[in-house]
């Protein structure tokens, strides 16, 4: 059988996608190397936009089932902070923190009973490829998977996507993190509050990046650190060493566990955050890359499950689009994906990518830091553009900068 899309990958971007299609009636296969549910190294944490982009599926109350996060704590430079989420005329003013292994499972069920046919521990291993354009893929015990469009939904490592050509820009910077969940003794209120902690140091070096505390209810917790490329040192940063610094400075009273027993028992776990539009272009003839696969996490702050979920609609309705269209062009050319990926993140991927460059100079950062934790406002507005959250029209005069701000990086040529 032939499907009209054949989806590598269900995380959240390939389900997505695969809900999108099935809903509108299209023949969808997706293949997943792993059984569900299945974990994936993450802060777990939904921010207002992932909370929008999952309810536009049809998912909203089934996320009220999870633990509401409705306050941001920021820690650094001796002082602390609280802040609302800022709501927008798009987004709610609230978030929730849903571990993987229940919001992926979620998502993949979701696409399942819109229609689409669901293949676990199938690891897709080599594109077809006839006359240029990619029509499936096989296994590598040689099954076949025929579709008029592959979407390579496969996450950060990518496999499908890395063979079909679409690779990582390697002056285009990336993240790193990792994570692990936690019983904490911890007041019940701090449940609505997500913390993140400025200073991660190597040496006397303060790192571009930050440190979390995402509460998953009860008192469960996920704790994480993360970095950027543009640190010049970073490939020598010994991620689970920064992890236990800063898992060394939370109260005692929190009796968290040492974490040389999570490291032999294989609860930290880390991965790539491939970020800012750094793989180009997010398609080749015949498929499309959606999520990590397309490098489309947020460059600012990280987060890549709502980019992940609105990258796989948009790539499944541009191939159905395209399979509706009887052109010359017909379905291998996606070049209008780019477009419309553009039109969403572009100039907020450009000025991130700008500023992620900037903080990767310590001094830089540490200046940022002091002068955020020393103004509030500085760090509100920080806030509102580091999670793309921000009014499109009137709104404070945080909103009228950021809105500024991208204005002047339309005027960035592509790229
Ligand atoms: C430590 C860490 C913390 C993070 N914290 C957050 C956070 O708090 N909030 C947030 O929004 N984002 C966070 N992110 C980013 C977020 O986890 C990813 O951006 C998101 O998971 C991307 O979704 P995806 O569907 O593209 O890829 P994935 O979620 O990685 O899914 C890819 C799927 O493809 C499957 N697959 C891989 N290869 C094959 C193959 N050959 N054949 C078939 N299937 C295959 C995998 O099994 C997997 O199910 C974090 C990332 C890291 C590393």
């Amino acid at each position: 059988m032939t499907y009209d899309l054949v989806i590598c990958g269900g995380g959240p971007a390939g389900s997505s996608a695969a809900w999108r299609a099935a809903s509108l009636g299209a023949r969808v296969l997706v293949l997943d190397k792993a059984k569900f549910p299945r974990d994936k190294p993450c802060g777990d944490g939904l921010t207002p936009r992932a909370v929008a982009s999952i309810g536009a599926l049809g998912l909203e109350n089934e996320l009220k089932a999870f633990n509401r996060v409705e306050k941001l704590r920021v820690n650094g430079a001796n002082r602390t902070l609280t802040f609302d989420w800022p709501g927008s005329d798009s987004f709610p003013d609230f978030g929730y923190v849903v571990a993987r292994t229940d919001l992926d499972e979620m998502l993949l069920r979701h696409a399942a009973d819109a229609g689409a046919e669901v293949r676990e521990e199938t690891p897709a291993w080599k594109p077809i490829v006839e006359n240029g354009v990619v029509r499936g893929v096989t296994t590598k015990q040689g099954e076949e998977f025929r579709g008029s469009v592959v979407i390579a939904a496969d996450g950060a490592s990518s496999p499908i996507a890395r063979s079909t050509g679409m690779v990582r820009d390697a002056k285009r910077p990336i993240g790193v993190a990792v994570r692990s969940h936690f019983e904490a003794k911890r007041p019940a209120a701090d449940d609505a509050v997500i913390e993140s902690y400025l200073e991660l140091r190597d040496g006397e070096d303060l790192l571009p990046g930050y440190g979390w505390i995402f509460p998953m209810g009860n008192g469960r917790i996920n704790v994480g650190v993360g970095i950027l490329s543009t640190y010049k040192g970073w490939r020598d940063v010994n991620t689970a060493h920064l992890m236990d610094a800063f898992m060394r400075a939370l109260p005692k009273s929190w009796e968290l566990p040492d974490i040389s027993s999570l490291r032999e028992t294989g609860q930290l776990k880390g991965w790539r955050l491939p970020m800012g539009f750094c793989v180009r272009e997010p398609w080749r003839p015949g498929v499309m890359a959606a999520g990590d696969a397309a490098g489309v996490v947020n460059p600012f702050n990280g987060e890549g499950i709502s980019e992940a979920v609105e990258s796989g609609v948009l790539a499944a309705t541009t191939a159905l689009k395209a399979l509706g269209a009887d052109g010359e062009r017909g379905p291998s050319d996606f070049s209008s994906y780019t477009r419309d990926l553009d039109a969403i993140w572009g100039p907020y991927y450009r000025l991130g990518r700008t500023f992620v460059r900037l903080i990767g100079n310590p001094r830089i950062m540490r200046a940022l830091t002091v002068v955020g934790m020393r103004v509030p406002p500085v760090m509100e507005f920080a806030f509102k553009l580091l999670a793309n959250l921000y009014h499109e029209q009137g709104g404070s005069f945080g909103d009228g900068l950021v809105r500024a701000m991208l204005l002047a990086a339309k005027a960035i040529p592509i790229g």
